[in-house]
C-alpha cells in the first residue's frame, strides 16, 4: 500500500536554517511547508545577529563624536540619543526583513503556515488545527534564553526583552561572560548606560585565545565597563529605585536593569516530540548524527535545536547538507573545524582555527605571532582603542592553524582569512600575499617576527 503524503518535508521554525532548507527543498520540486508561531526569519533577525548589530553601531557613535574633533569637527552642543527613535527604527527594519523573508518562502513555492506546530506522530504535524501527512518532518525550532532560578530571578531580563524595552536604564547589571553578555555590556556602554559585568568565572570568553580575551576584558575596562570576575549573585531585590544586586561577595550593585544572558536552551518543551523516537539530551537538544537524522528515520533537525554551534550560518550550512542529503547525490558534509566567528563586543573580536592554547595541544611546536598597535582613527581621533592580531602556526608543515584580532573591524578582516586557512594555507603563502595599505589588515601578512 502507497501511503499519500500532503508534502515532502514540513519543517517546523523559520529561523535561519528553516528556511533556508524549506527553500532549498523546494527549489528541488519538493512539496514543503514551514509552520511558524512567532516572527519569521527567527532569533538571528528578530532578537539575535541583526538588531544587536544595529545596536552596536548605534553605541559606536559618541566615541565617533569624540574622534571628530581631532579631525577638525565641531559639534555644537552635547550629542543626545533619542531611544525610542533607535529601538522604532530598528523595530521598523525588521519588520521589513520580516517581509522578505515572507516573500522567500512563498516565491520558493512553500506554504507558509501562521502557527504553533507539533509533531502527532513520526510523519504528521498538527497546525491551525490540522493533521497533516509528511514524509519528512525537520525541526528547526531555535533555542530560547536561559536564566536560572534563584531569589529574585523574576526580575532579570533575557536579550529578547533588550530589543524593545520601553526606557533606556540609566545602570544596569548584565550577569555572565560569554557572547550575549559582552556585547550587550558594551552596547549599554556606549548608549550611556552606567555598566557591570558580572561573572562567575575569573576569564570573559573563556572558549576563545586567552591573550585575546584578556584584550577584550582590557578594552572594556578602558571604554567604562565595571567588570566582576569571580562573582555569583545571591539575589535580587526590588528597592525604591530599581533594583538592588546582591553579589556573594558582601557588595550590592543597584541597578534599573539586570540583564541574564547565560545561555540559550533548545526549544523543545511541547512539540510532541514523546509521540516520536526522537531522542533529547538533558538540555532538551535533539541528538542527531552527521546527515542530521534523529532517532525517528523521518524526522530531521538542525540549527541551534541541536545545540552544536549556535550560530546562523552554521544552521544554514547544515540545511544546505540536509537538503542534498535527502534530495541531491548526499556528498555534501558539513566541516565544523575552521568556522570563523567574532563577537561584537567592544573592542570587536574576531577569530578563526585554533587558540594558541588548543594548538598547544593538539602539536608537538607552534610559532605565535603577534601584533598590537593603535589604529590610524585613533592618532588624530585621541581615543584609546588598540589592534591586537595573532597567527599561531604549525611548525611543522607551517600551516597557518589559528588566526586572531581584537579590535576594529576584526569581523569583517576574520571572515577573509577563514578562506585562508579552509585553503590549507601557510605563514609562507601569507608572507608572500602583498599588503593593502593604509590598513590594518595589511598586519596580518606582515608579522616577521616570532612572539613565542
Ligand atoms: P554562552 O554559552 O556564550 O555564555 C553563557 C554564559 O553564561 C557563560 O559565561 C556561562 O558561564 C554563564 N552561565 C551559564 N549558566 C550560568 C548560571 N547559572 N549562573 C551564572 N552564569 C551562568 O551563551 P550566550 O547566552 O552568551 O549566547 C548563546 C549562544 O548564542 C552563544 O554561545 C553563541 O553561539 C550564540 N551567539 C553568537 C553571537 C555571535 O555570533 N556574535 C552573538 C550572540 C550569541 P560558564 O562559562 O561559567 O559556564
Amino acid at each position: 500500500m502507497t501511503v499519500e503524503f500532503d508534502y515532502d518535508l514540513f519543517v517546523i521554525g523559520a529561523g535561519s536554517g528553516g528556511v533556508r532548507a524549506a527553500r532549498m527543498a523546494a527549489s528541488k520540486g519538493k512539496k514543503v511547508a514551514v509552520a511558524e508561531d512567532r516572527y519569521l526569519g527567527g532569533t538571528c533577525v528578530n532578537v539575535g545577529c541583526v538588531p544587536k548589530k544595529l545596536f552596536v553601531y548605534a553605541s559606536q557613535f559618541p566615541e565617533f563624536f569624540h574622534a571628530s574633533k581631532g579631525f577638525g569637527w565641531t559639534i555644537d552642543g552635547t550629542p543626545s540619543l533619542d531611544w525610542a527613535t533607535l529601538r522604532d527604527n530598528k523595530t521598523a527594519e525588521i519588520e521589513r526583513l520580516n517581509g522578505i523573508y515572507n516573500s522567500l518562502i512563498d516565491n520558493s513555492g512553500a506554504d507558509l503556515f501562521d502557527g504553533r506546530a507539533t509533531v502527532a506522530g513520526p510523519n504528521l504535524v498538527t497546525v491551525n488545527g490540522e493533521t497533516y501527512r509528511a514524509k519528512n518532518i525537520l525541526i528547526a525550532t531555535g533555542g530560547w534564553p536561559y536564566i536560572p532560578e534563584f531569589p529574585g530571578s523574576e526580575h532579570a531580563v533575557s536579550s529578547n526583552e533588550m530589543f524593545s524595552l520601553d526606557k533606556l536604564p540609566k545602570t544596569a547589571v548584565v550577569v555572565g561572560g560569554g557572547y550575549i553578555a559582552v556585547e550587550f555590556a558594551g552596547i549599554l556602554n556606549g548608549l550611556g548606560v552606567q555598566t557591570h559585568l558580572v561573572y562567575r568565572g575569573p576569564q570573559l570568553l573563556k572558549s576563545f585565545d586567552r591573550e585575546m580575551s584578556d584584550k577584550v576584558k582590557e578594552g572594556m575596562l578602558v571604554k567604562g565597563v565595571n567588570i566582576h570576575l569571580n562573582t555569583q549573585i545571591n539575589e535580587i531585590n526590588k528597592t525604591v529605585d530599581g533594583l538592588s544586586v546582591d553579589l556573594h561577595t558582601g557588595l550590592s550593585l543597584d541597578a534599573e536593569l539586570v540583564l541574564y544572558a547565560t545561555g540559550r536552551q533548545a526549544n523543545t518543551a511541547n512539540l510532541g516530540l514523546e509521540n516520536t523516537a526522537v531522542a533529547l539530551r538533558d538540555n532538551g537538544s535533539i541528538v542527531v548524527d552527521e546527515c542530521f537524522s534523529t532517532a525517528e528515520p523521518s524526522i530531521y533537525a538542525l540549527g541551534d535545536v541541536i545545540d552544536r554551534v549556535q550560530l546562523t550560518p552554521v544552521a544554514i550550512q547544515e540545511a544546505m547538507v540536509l537538503v542534498d542529503h535527502l534530495y541531491g547525490d548526499g556528498i555534501a558534509k558539513i566541516d565544523y573545524s575552521d568556522i570563523p566567528t567574532a563577537v561584537f563586543c567592544q573592542p570587536e573580536l574576531g577569530t578563526v582555527g585554533l587558540s594558541e592554547e588548543q594548538a598547544r595541544s593538539e602539536y608537538a611546536d607552534i610559532a605565535v605571532y603577534t601584533s598590537d598597535f593603535k589604529p590610524m582613527l585613533q592618532t588624530l581621533g585621541g581615543g584609546a582603542d588598540r589592534i591586537t592580531m595573532k597567527l599561531v602556526v604549525d611548525t611543522e608543515t607551517d600551516k597557518v592553524v589559528g588566526c586572531h584580532m581584537v579590535g576594529e573591524h576584526a569581523a569583517e578582516i576574520i571572515q577573509g582569512l577563514g578562506i585562508a586557512l579552509k585553503a590549507g594555507a601557510t605563514k609562507a603563502h601569507f608572507d608572500a600575499t602583498v599588503g593593502i595599505h593604509p590598513s590594518a589588515a595589511e598586519e596580518f601578512v606582515t608579522m616577521r617576527t616570532q612572539s613565542r
